[in-house]
C-alpha cells in the first residue's frame, strides 16, 4: 500500500527518533538521507552532508573506503542486502561511546546492515545503511573472554602458592616429553620435598607451615628461568621441568634451589624457621618409554637424598632402581 503524506511524515519522525544510525547513499556515493543518530554521533549536520560525497565528507572512512565502495556497489549490482557484524569489522564510523573506559572498548562497536532501495522496475536506486550500536555486547564479550582466560589459568594453579598444580604439571611433562622425543632434545625433571615439614606444623602450627610453603615457592621461583615449569606436586612436594637442560645443568639448578631454601631461615611471627629440602633429578634418555618413568626416577633419587641425610641433591642412576627392586 503506497504511503500517504501523513504516513510519510510519521516514518520520517521514526527515522529521526530511532536510536539507530540510518543513512542512504546513491550510486555516486552521495548522501541522500542522514538521520539524527548519524548527525549527533558524527557531528556532521544533515543539511551539510546531504548531496555530498560520503568519502569526501568523511576522510576517516579512508581505511575502509575500498571495502565499503565494493560492498555498496555489489548491492547495486546483485540487488540483495548484506550484513557486517562488529566481530568482522569493529566499526564503520569512529564514533565515541558513553560507556566507562574500563570496558576496554575505545570507540562505538557497530553492526551494519546494507539494504537495497528499489524503484518500481526493481532496479536499485539507493542503498540504505543501518548502523546498530553494539558496544555493550562487545564489552560483555570482552569481559567473558577475560573471565574464561582467568578461569582456565586458575584451574591450572595451586590456591595456596599460586604456582602450577599437579594436573598442569603432568600435562606439561607429557607435552615436554613428546616434544623432546620428536626433536631429539633433552630436558630434566627435578622433584623437591621439604625436610621434616611435619615438625613445622606440629611445633608452629599450620599457618606457619603455609607461610613456609609460600616463601619456599618464592625462593624457588627466583632461581628458575621463564621457560621452566614449577609446580606444587603434593602437600610439601614440588616439581620443576627444565626444558633443554641435561643432567649436568639440572644439577647446578637443583643445587641453587637447595641453597636458596636453606640459605636463611624463613621468618614467621618474628620466629626464624630453618627449612631445608631434599631433591632428586633425572634426565630424559633414549631408553625412557613413558613420561611417568621420569617421575619414578626423580622420586627414587629424591628418596636417596632423604636416606643419605636430607638437604641434598641426588641424580638418578640405574643402581638406585636396582636397589629398590
Ligand atoms: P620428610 O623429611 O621425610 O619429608 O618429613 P616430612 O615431615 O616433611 O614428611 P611427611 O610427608 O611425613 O609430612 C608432610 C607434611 O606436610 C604433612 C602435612 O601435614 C604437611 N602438609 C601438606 N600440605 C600442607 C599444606 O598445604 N599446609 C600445611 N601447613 N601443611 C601441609
Ligand atoms: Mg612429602
Ligand atoms: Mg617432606
Amino acid at each position: 500500500m503506497p504511503a500517504s503524506g501523513e504516513d510519510l511524515s510519521l516514518l520520517e519522525f521514526i527515522v529521526e527518533k530511532v536510536n539507530v544510525g540510518i543513512f542512504v547513499i546513491d550510486s555516486e556515493f552521495r548522501v541522500v538521507v542522514w538521520n539524527r543518530f548519524m548527525e549527533s554521533h558524527s557531528g556532521c549536520r544533515t543539511q551539510n552532508i546531504v548531496g555530498q560525497d560520503l568519502f569526501a565528507a568523511f576522510p576517516e572512512l579512508r581505511e575502509s573506503e575500498k571495502w565499503l565502495r565494493r560492498k555498496i556497489q555489489n548491492i547495486f549490482v546483485l540487488k540483495n542486502g548484506s550484513f557486517t557484524s562488529w566481530e568482522q569489522r569493529p566499526y564503520l564510523f569512529r564514533f565515541r561511546h558513553n560507556r566507562p573506559v574500563t570496558g576496554g572498548v575505545d570507540c562505538m562497536r557497530q553492526n551494519c546492515a546494507f539494504q537495497p532501495i528499489k524503484d518500481k522496475a526493481g532496479e536499485v536506486q539507493y542503498v540504505c545503511v543501518t548502523l546498530f550500536d553494539v558496544t555493550d555486547t562487545s564489552i560483555y564479550q570482552n569481559m567473558l573472554q577475560k573471565t574464561m582466560v582467568s578461569l582456565a589459568d586458575a584451574s591450572n594453579r595451586d590456591g595456596l602458592t599460586g604456582i602450577y598444580n599437579r594436573r598442569f604439571f603432568e600435562q606439561s611433562l607429557a607435552k615436554e616429553y613428546s616434544r623432546a622425543q620428536r626433536y631429539g632434545h633433552t630436558f630434566s625433571l627435578v622433584l623437591l620435598d621439604l625436610d621434616h615439614f611435619k615438625n613445622v606444623n606440629d611445633v608452629h602450627g599450620h599457618l606457619a607451615g603455609d607461610e613456609v610453603l609460600r616463601e619456599t615457592v618464592h625462593r624457588l621461583g627466583g632461581c628458575l628461568r621463564d621457560a621452566d615449569i614449577l609446580a606444587r606436586y603434593g602437600g610439601e612436594e614440588f616439581a620443576a621441568i627444565l626444558p633443554e637442560t641435561a643432567q649436568n645443568g639440572a644439577m647446578i639448578v637443583a643445587e641453587r634451589l637447595r641453597a636458596a631454601v636453606a640459605a636463611t631461615p624463613i621468618i614467621f611471627n618474628n620466629q626464624p624457621l630453618a627449612i631445608t629440602t631434599s631433591l632428586g633429578i633425572t634426565e630424559l634418555r633414549a631408553d625412557i618409554r613413558r613420561y611417568e618413568d621420569l617421575i619414578k626416577e626423580a622420586d627414587l633419587a629424591l628418596y636417596a637424598s632423604k636416606d643419605s641425610g636430607r638437604n641434598r641433591v641426588t641424580c638418578y642412576t640405574p643402581t638406585l632402581g636396582a636397589e629398590q627392586a
